[in-house]
């Protein structure tokens, strides 16, 4: 069933004043100047019909939805070397928990969506790669959001790189480790950088719409990643991608999916829709307070969940 503009324009008013369960991120300063009562959503099917409502045009920084980025990159350039450094399973901890690197798993970080996770994928590429990564990691973002124009939020990268000390734990306590050999300060400035681009709902859907047609863009038929890396992807989306409550988040809603403090959701319906969602009121695990209900409405009402 197609979704009309008319319908979602509905439930999006009808969700709006979930945006009043939330609060804004105050741990990265910058963040916490965004409009609460901020919501918008662009979904776009395989054909490239589109359809947007709400605050559709507002800007913000994707954070860490960057690191689905960074884990589709590393797929691709280093396979499954990746996980001698990093596992595949869920925390149930915060998002920049430190905890489980001493206590589990050899010090490797559980997953890669995680900060500690995504800092160790981005010291693979940068070890490799130098200050190329960050090249190679940007182009890779333009080109899955098809916008050659994105830039770097400079204010909100100076924010987070100023106050970023439990980011910088992470990083220390996994050089101190041996988990990697980069400089801490390097694969920072990386990590940092992706999470520091600023994007629109539209983006989202459209790097959201590459990963649900398997790596394959079905406008041009340009392969950006193999099947594999797509398949893998979504996987870890599913059971990693909305922090400690992605378990919750896959019985409410079931679409592979991954979620970021400044508020936008990245969901992916395999072989349908790329839909991107921003409402930077979160609720207490870190995710937009009404861009969780607005994609379980749409869920429900199109029978979108993965699981049915
Ligand atoms: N830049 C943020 C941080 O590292 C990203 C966190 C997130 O969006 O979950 O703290």
């Amino acid at each position: 069933m197609q979704i009309s503009q008319d319908r979602l324009d509905q439930l999006l008013q009808q969700i709006r004043p979930c945006t009043r369960n939330g609060r804004l991120a105050s741990y990265i300063p910058e963040l916490n100047k965004a409009d609460p009562d901020t919501l918008g959503i662009c979904i776009i099917d395989m054909d490239g019909n589109m359809v947007s409502s709400g605050d559709y045009e507002t800007r913000f920084t994707i954070q860490s939805i960057s690191k689905v980025i960074t884990l589709i990159y590393a797929l691709e350039s280093y396979g499954d070397r990746l996980f001698t450094r990093i596992g595949v399973e869920q925390t149930a901890d915060s998002f920049n928990s430190i905890i489980k690197l001493e206590t589990r798993n050899d010090g490797k970080p559980l997953n890669p969506l995680i900060n500690a996770g995504a800092i160790a994928t981005t010291s693979f590429i940068v070890e490799s790669e130098g200050r190329e990564g960050i090249k190679n990691l940007s182009a890779l973002l333009k080109a899955l959001a098809k916008n050659p124009e994105l830039k770097i939020n400079e204010i909100v990268l100076n924010s987070e790189k100023r106050t970023g000390d439990t980011n910088r734990a992470l990083a220390y306590f996994q050089h101190g480790q041996k988990i990697f050999d980069a400089s801490v300060e390097d694969v920072l400035d990386a990590y940092f950088t992706m999470c520091s681009y600023e994007v629109q709902v539209k983006d989202l859907a459209n790097i959201a719409r590459i990963i649900a047609n398997n790596g394959t863009d079905p406008e041009t038929g340009e392969i950006l990643f193999s099947s594999k890396t797509a398949k893998m992807t979504k996987t870890i989306m599913t059971t990693c991608g909305m922090y400690d409550s992605s378990g919750e988040f896959a019985l409410s809603v079931g679409i592979p999916s991954k979620s970021g403090v400044g508020g936008g959701i990245l969901s992916v319906v395999p072989g349908k829709y790329g839909i991107g969602t921003l409402g930077p009121a979160l609720d207490e695990k870190g995710n937009s307070a009404a861009g969780v209900p607005l994609l379980q409405r749409l869920s429900e009402d199109y029978d979108l969940s993965i699981f049915s």
